[in-house]
């Protein structure tokens, strides 16, 4: 059977979470990196974007936060389309960690493997495996290619907090070295390293994210700009991806209670994709002790349920943008 939402009900519905969790006060800014600490807290955007090229958005959609870890979705991309899935999955994996985003631990249970490109340690092992190797230029310019195709736009590299993740990133510097201890680095670990933090200091806005989901969720065709960015056989790698691990270790809960596979970022940002129906993105950079947006949260599971979308559920939706 198939469910027809007419597109004034996703509209509704979409300003009615917008106004329900504005208020919201609970979370708190990252603070172990300085930038993030002093981005506004009462910022607040949601955004929506078809495979017909619709986007719908409400708040502070246009404002230029770090992308942080949702980028490791775009890059994690980017090494699907230079090498294709079976590489991916015998260099990096492809495993849930169950475990923090910054986590030593995991590494060492997954017996050397980073386990997935969505966390740091697997992102950090893709931003190595970035062609053209040994070519630090050559590969910032891969990555950042890859997320303006996908977002429609060009990111913006916000240097402060570029500056204020490279002076603060020990932790990440650990993670590199261990892992090249496991033969898991493939090329220079200091630049895999740098270009990990580049490209987490790369400012995008809640609409450029929610177009790359939507880039995801319509097999890789960008329904903005029309770009083909990456074959279609690669949509179900990339959500699986994200539904195993998107929200770190609730990445269970938060599929259990909103039924769409979704990246977080300690920037404040979330993508979620919903295959073949829409991208949708939050901004709102206040986080819970796991580092996922409280406000970002609410609003996509509230959408979610109140509309019935469920990528796990056994109805097909269809949505009347006519009425
Ligand atoms: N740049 C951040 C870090 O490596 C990204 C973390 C995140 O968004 N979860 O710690």
């Amino acid at each position: 059977m198939i469910t027809r939402i007419p597109f004034s009900q996703i509209k509704a519905t979409i300003d009615e979470a917008y106004e329900k969790f504005k208020p919201n006060k609970d979370g708190a800014n990252a603070n172990y990196i300085p930038y993030l600490a002093n981005v506004p807290s009462d910022l607040f955007g949601l955004a929506i974007c078809f495979p017909n090229g619709t986007v719908y958005e409400v708040g502070d959609t246009k404002f230029a936060f770090g992308i942080e870890s949702v980028s490791k979705v775009h890059t994690a991309i980017l090494v699907l389309r230079q090498y294709g899935a079976a590489t991916l999955l015998e260099k990096i994996g492809a495993d849930a960690t169950g475990l923090p985003f910054n986590s030593i631990y995991a590494i060492l249970l997954e017996n050397d493997h980073p386990s997935t490109p969505l966390v740091n340690a697997g992102a950090i092992s893709a931003c190595s495996m970035v062609q053209p190797l040994g070519d630090s230029d050559g590969k910032w310019k891969a990555i950042v290619d890859n997320i303006t195709d996908l977002c429609g736009s060009a990111p913006q590299l916000i240097d402060e907090l570029y500056k204020s993740e490279s002076d603060t990133n020990f932790n990440n510097k650990a993670i590199t070295w261990l892992l090249k201890n496991y033969g898991r680095i493939y090329d220079n670990p200091d630049m895999a390293l740098d270009l990990y933090t580049r490209q987490c200091s790369l400012g995008v806005t809640a609409s450029q994210l929610a177009i790359a989901g939507a880039t995801i969720a319509n097999n890789g065709t960008n329904p903005v700009t029309k770009t083909k960015v990456f074959d279609g056989s690669l949509t179900p790698k990339i959500t699986s991806l994200i539904s195993t691990v998107g929200f770190y270790e609730h990445t269970g809960d938060w599929i259990y209670k909103s039924g769409i596979p979704a990246k977080t970022g300690v920037g404040g940002g979330i993508m979620g994709v919903l295959p073949g129906l829409f991208g949708i993105a939050s901004f709102a950079p206040p986080l819970d002790g796991s580092g996922n947006s409280v406000k970002g949260q609410l609003a996509i599971k509230y959408v979610m349920n109140k509309l019935g979308f469920n990528l796990f559920g056994a109805e097909k939706f269809e949505i009347d943008f006519d009425k």
